[in-house]
């Protein structure tokens, strides 16, 4: 038998990152992963921003967590040996007067990340559609996701901590306050599906509310820009001229299969960012394990306390796994609390 702290199903950015922090902290894990099963964390645009765009108001918990993703991305960086974060800010075009109107009298109130509205685009002044100006959010950032999960998936497999294969319940056995699964032995097990968590006999329960996600990668020549480019969709470089536009919401039809209607639906609102001309270069797709309550599923199985999980991270993994990674650490180490808008302790068994 394998004896390890903990067994963690599923490496996406959640178990990725939950597994580097049980690592950094000197815990002996186990990852169970089926690659081909969900590429969510594989097309994510990786982006985090301290912005609610619809309100102007600061993400849920900005201030706290925006500073450890920081710090985390960089230490896995230096972990890694590869650049995969960047700090980023973002310019949110202005679709009429009254959004500009908006801004102005946001910048007014106690809100460290807005900056004030301006009128001349010192970069790409003729390709992009900015008649009412536009305005920067400072401390964003953005992670290249895909690398960030191969890089890591490398690292598991060559420490043998990586079984790759479909995880099978009916080989999972508690006994004596422990978990067994095939040769593994663990202290506790925690599930990290994605939106597959609504086939988790233990946590399908829980209000998950998928949705499904499209992205456009796109070749533009003549156009440099190192901000995130915010208007109603978004668009950003990758490098080498290439860049990417998103995204779509679909909640009926959930998989990773890229739609037309996504194509369309990208397009039109690229045609309201540039008015240049791009060649599409790929098109992806995924589905984002969100919840109905916008908030991450984190904790113990209320009836077994040797199971847990660590999802629902919606549209926000990047910037709020890494802290609520950390947390769920102290909380099964040191009995530190949970977050009570995180801990699936609010939701009761059926
Ligand atoms: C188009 C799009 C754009 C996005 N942009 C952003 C963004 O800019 N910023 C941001 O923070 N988030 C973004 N997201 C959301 C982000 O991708 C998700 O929040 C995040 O990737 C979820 O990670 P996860 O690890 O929970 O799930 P997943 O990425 O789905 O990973 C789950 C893993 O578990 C494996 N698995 C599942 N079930 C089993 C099983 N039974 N056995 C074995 N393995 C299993 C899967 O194969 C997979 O590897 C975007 C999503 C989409 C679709």
């Amino acid at each position: 038998m394998d004896e390890v702290d903990y067994i963690i199903v599923g490496q996406g950015l959640a178990g990725t990152i939950l597994g580097y922090t049980f690592l950094k902290r000197g815990k002996k894990i186990k990852i169970i992963d089926e690659p081909s099963f969900s590429s969510c964390s594989r097309v994510a645009a990786g982006n985090y921003n301290p912005i609610v765009f619809k309100r102007l108001v600061k993400s849920w918990k900005a201030d706290e967590v925006i500073p450890f993703a920081d710090n985390f991305f960089l230490e896995a960086e230096k972990f890694l040996r590869d650049k995969i974060f960047w700090k980023k800010e973002v310019m949110k075009i202005f679709a009429n007067e009254n959004e500009k109107w908006f801004w102005e009298k946001k910048t007014l109130e106690d809100n460290k990340y807005l900056t004030p509205a301006q009128n001349n685009l010192i970069e790409n002044p003729k390709s992009l559609v900015a008649p009412f100006g536009f305005g920067l959010v400072k401390d964003a950032g953005k992670i290249y996701s895909a690398r960030f999960i191969e890089l890591f998936r490398n690292y598991f497999s060559e420490k043998k901590i990586l079984q790759e294969e479909k995880f099978n319940f009916s080989k999972l056995k508690r006994s004596g306050g422990q978990v067994e699964y095939e040769n593994s032995i663990a202290k506790k097990i925690i599930f990290c599906e994605g939106w597959k968590a609504l086939g988790n006999p233990y946590f399908s329960y829980l209000p998950f509310k998928p949705a499904k996600g499209e992205l456009l990668i796109l070749a533009i020549e003549d156009f440099n820009c190192e901000k995130i480019i915010h208007k109603n969709g978004y668009l950003y470089s990758i490098g080498n001229k290439l860049f990417v536009a998103g995204s779509t919401y679909e909640w009926k039809e959930l998989d990773d299969i890229p739609t037309e209607k996504g194509k369309s639906a990208i397009i039109e609102k690229l045609k309201k960012i540039i008015q240049i001309p791009f060649k599409i270069v790929g098109h992806v797709a995924g589905v984002r394990p969100s919840t109905k309550d916008r908030r991450p599923f984190i904790g113990l199985h209320p009836a077994f306390n040797e199971i847990g999980i660590f999802n629902g991270f919606g549209t926000k993994a990047v910037m709020l796994a890494p802290y609520f990674a950390n947390q769920l650490y102290n909380y099964l180490e040191f009995n530190s609390p949970l977050d009570m808008e995180v801990n699936i302790c609010r939701f009761p068994l059926p």
